[in-house]
């Protein structure tokens, strides 16, 4: 284990007063406190308040066990398979408590602080090194050791309302480095998932990924396509959610994460389409950030529609071949791109499901004026395609004059209907007659209904 550099910060010298926590994280630590357990607020809360920032949760580890946490909170429930947490239940929160946890069996030497009652199951790594369980209760000390960057490592003790900094997080927080604990190959490799953490907090920050950690994560880039697929998606999500969507983007492409997660979209950014190459992806996050930034929520399929609908889009014309309707071909694109993208990142069915109404939505939005556009208007899902609209109105000519043409609709003051757009004629097919204008069902795609 690596010699320890303790630093403990007294409450005079460092910033971070009880009023700037949440009451119930602080009724929490005082009670564990009273019933003699260790009780520290921990990680990214840390973290944020030192920047300025407001922190998102507040987490707590403690020496008490998670029984021992249930016994003092009537509204604590433990949850996780993998390893156990207290989550305690509060009107208008949910806070973590955890009890500390060990990184490895090697690193068992007890350090500071007091031993914790009870051992659970050793730790358990797959043959290529990565943690499949790791619920091996430890000392303070182990327990910052074993998190992701040193500046997400910080704890405040509310003993004595000091913090406490075992691995040099306070010096890279204030010189604004991202650096992994310990080896950097070792700890991506471990878990995958935090080259992804590491690009985030990098682009939220501002922060530079020291270069060590900066060298392992390109060279490991390839290993997080072995992550699992749900907890890739969800990684995704908050990377593009997190208002700083564009810079994420630039260190993603940059590292080959971006080429190891979503292959098929990377091939494509780097080709182009009629001699242009395709710049919507970058500027398409810079609607998203913008949004986010002024604190518009983005549902996920309407953000997976703003990034890679004209992907989507131009694989649906290709595949429009013989009777293969533009519907059809649309769900096959996205169906297809589900199936592709699986091995690294499970997009959920609801959400695949809403995607594709959102584009379909779209393609209606081109055909409609002229033809029933009440029956288009009262449809569920309408509101979020007329977003995808206003939001991809900034990206094409064709979008601001279609998205000109509803808003005087919708405004109670309908235009002129305006030509149908003669998909024949852009697409190069003969034009199919509609003889049943009734609607028909669902188009038999690879996507079931839920
Ligand atoms: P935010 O909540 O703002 O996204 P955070 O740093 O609080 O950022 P959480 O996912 O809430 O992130 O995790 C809380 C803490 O748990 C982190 O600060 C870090 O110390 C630790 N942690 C989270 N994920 C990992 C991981 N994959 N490997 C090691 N430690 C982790
Ligand atoms: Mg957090």
């Amino acid at each position: 284990m690596t010699a320890s550099r303790r630093t403990i910060i007294p409450r005079a010298d460092h910033p971070i007063s009880r009023s700037n926590l949440s009451d119930n994280a602080v009724r929490v630590l005082y009670r564990l406190r009273d019933h003699g357990y260790l009780a520290f607020l921990v990680g990214g809360c840390l973290r944020d308040l030192l920047l300025g920032r407001e922190p998102k949760d507040f987490d707590i580890a403690t020496s008490a066990t998670p029984a021992q946490v249930k016994k003092l909170f009537r509204n604590c429930r433990l949850v996780g398979r993998r390893f156990r947490l207290a989550h305690l239940h509060f009107r208008d929160e949910i806070l973590e408590v955890a009890t500390f946890r060990s990184a490895s069996p090697a690193e068992d030497d007890p350090g500071e602080g007091a031993e914790v009652g009870g051992r659970g199951p050793r730790i358990v790594k797959d043959d290529g090194g990565m943690i499949l369980r790791d619920n091996l209760f430890g000392t303070p000390e182990e327990d910052a050791r074993r998190r992701d960057f040193t500046v997400n490592a910080l704890c405040y003790n509310i003993a004595d309302f000091s913090l406490i900094d075992y691995v040099g997080g306070l010096d890279d927080l204030n010189r604004g480095i991202i650096r992994t604990i310990g080896d950097p190959v070792l700890r991506f490799v471990e878990d995958p998932v935090r080259m992804l953490r590491a690009v985030r907090f990098a682009a939220l920050l501002g922060f530079e990924i020291e270069p060590a950690t900066w060298e392992a994560l390109v060279s490991s880039s390839p290993l997080c396509a072995n992550a699992s697929p749900p907890r890739l998606y969800e990684e995704l999500l908050k990377l593009f959610l997190s208002g700083e969507g564009e810079s994420c983007y630039q260190l993603l492409r940059r590292s080959g994460l971006f080429a190891a997660l979503l292959p098929g979209v990377n091939s494509w950014l780097e080709t182009e389409t009629d001699g242009f190459p395709h710049v919507r992806f970058g500027r398409a996050l810079e609607i998203i950030d913008r949004r986010v930034s002024g604190g518009e929520p983005l549902a996920p399929p309407l953000l997976l529609a703003l990034l890679f609908g004209e992907y989507l889009e131009e694989r649906a014309v290709s595949l429009r071949k013989g009777k293969v309707s533009p519907q059809e071909a649309l769900d096959s694109a996205v169906a297809r791109f589900v199936e592709e993208l699986a091995p690294t990142v499970q997009i959920p069915h609801k959400v695949a499901l809403a995607l594709r109404g959102i584009l379909t939505g779209r393609r209606r939005f081109a055909e409609t004026p002229g033809r029933r556009p009440l029956t288009f208007t009262s449809r569920p899902g309408f509101e979020e395609v007329l977003c995808y609209l206003r939001l991809t109105a900034e990206l094409s000519e064709e979008a601001t004059s279609l998205l000109q043409w509803w808003e005087r609709y919708l405004a109670g003051n309908p235009p002129p209907p305006l030509a149908p757009r003669d998909e024949a004629a852009e697409e190069g097919t003969p034009r199919r007659r509609r003889r049943n204008r009734r609607r028909r069902g669902p188009p038999a795609g690879p996507l079931p209904s839920p």
